[in-house]
């Protein structure tokens, strides 16, 4: 059996390896490093797939957000309203631009940020709500968009675990995540369900002059080169990442049935079991595993991922430390018991081995080591 990783990008590169070794030489022979033909293509491509008027690439997905809110011309103190339970480019970004970080507390089930709990964080001083889709399964996102319809606010999706999940809304349509709302976000970090060989990151929008407003601020606030209208940052997706992601986006649809397969063989596995809380699926969007994340119950967990980890199967805790006790966000005041449901979380959650290139044979060895664990 081969030795089982967290994450197989390895497997993954060596099945599509001509394609890629080609794509890249081909840039490097062009020497269109930066904002080359490539990069256009992919936007199209990506345009073309998740259903939206515009793509615009970027350098990574933390800059994604950020420029989002840029976008969105919110001024220092106005309030942005997110999950505690997410990975801190999300917040990090909204301290960094002056905006007043408002924490929200997630729902035991999905994991995802609590619409009724929004509406209780909401006041005048609002601009944005800013959900996020964690570990590959939507925020409850037609709940969130009447919410932030009702009080004028702008929603912009942090998408980066989440990229190709279908959402069904009640009168029959489907979008893509990221797409419902004003402004999405995702990012190509490597190993993402999207992943690049380096870093990248995109926002999508239906909205034109979002659109070339997102695009002026990632070329340093400027549509004319050395006239700069406002102050912007540089942020590209660089020509080798987009070549890269050109070969692996035809295989994404691929790449998240692989995902869903191992889910599943995980799910039948543990379904019985009193101690172990499988991933909940919400019937409202297609769980796209960028995550398998148990809960685990009457046992310890870090004694669990310290046993299964000794017979050879790495296991991630995201997150160990709720963001409002996180050093770096004292500022805002919170305190220990603010966020229940995630604090619950960060003691009870346990992440296996999830990616495209895990085998049967895998698979069963770490279900059998887990529950040779938890009946004992
Ligand atoms: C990975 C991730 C980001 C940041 O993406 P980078 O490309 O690493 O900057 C933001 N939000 C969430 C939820 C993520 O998982």
């Amino acid at each position: 059996m081969e030795q089982i990783k967290m994450v197989d990008l390895r497997t993954q590169y060596l099945r599509i390896k001509p394609e890629i070794d080609k794509a890249i030489n081909n840039v490097i022979e062009t020497t269109a490093f930066i904002r080359g033909p490539v990069v256009k293509e992919f936007q199209k491509k990506l345009e073309n797939y998740l259903d939206v008027k515009h793509v615009i690439p970027c350098g990574n997905g933390t800059d994604a957000l950020q420029i989002a809110l840029m976008a969105l011309g919110l001024k220092q103190g106005d309030e942005v309203i997110t999950a505690n339970f997410t990975f801190i480019a999300t917040v990090e970004v909204i301290a960094l631009l002056g905006l007043k970080l408002k924490l929200v507390d997630v729902k035991p089930d999905t994991f995802n940020i609590c619409p009724e709990q929004i509406e209780k964080a909401i006041t005048p001083n609002t601009k944005a709500i800013v959900p996020v889709h964690v570990f590959g399964q939507s925020a409850d996102m037609e709940k969130i968009m009447q919410i932030a319809e009702k009080h004028n606010i702008h929603v912009v999706e942090d998408t980066a675990q989440a990229i190709g999940s279908d959402y069904f809304f009640d009168n029959g349509t489907t979008k893509k995540l990221g797409t419902i709302g004003t402004i999405g976000c995702t990012s190509f970090f490597p190993s993402k369900n999207l992943g690049a060989y380096g870093d990248g990151g995109a926002m999508f929008t239906n909205d034109d002059k979002i659109a070339t407003k997102l695009r002026q601020i990632i070329n340093h606030g400027s549509r004319i080169k050395y006239y700069h209208d406002e102050i912007g940052v540089n942020s590209r997706l660089d020509s080798i990442q987009a070549a890269v992601l050109n070969v692996k986006i035809k295989y994404l649809n691929k790449y998240m049935e692989a995902r869903q397969k191992a889910a599943e063989f995980y799910d039948n596995a543990f379904a019985d079991n009193q101690n172990i809380i499988i991933p909940f699926r919400n019937k409202k969007s297609t769980h796209v595993f960028h995550q398998y994340t148990l809960k685990i119950k009457n046992i310890e967990r870090d004694s669990l991922k310290k046993y299964i980890n000794s017979k050879g199967i790495p296991a991630a805790i995201y997150y160990p430390v709720p963001l409002h006790l996180q050093k770096a966000y004292k500022y805002l005041g919170y305190k220990k018991n603010d966020f229940p449901i995630t604090e619950e979380l960060t003691r009870t959650v346990l992440s296996l081995p999830m990616h495209t290139e895990l085998s049967k044979k895998q698979l069963e060895f770490i279900t059998n080591t887990i529950l040779e664990f938890v009946n004992k």
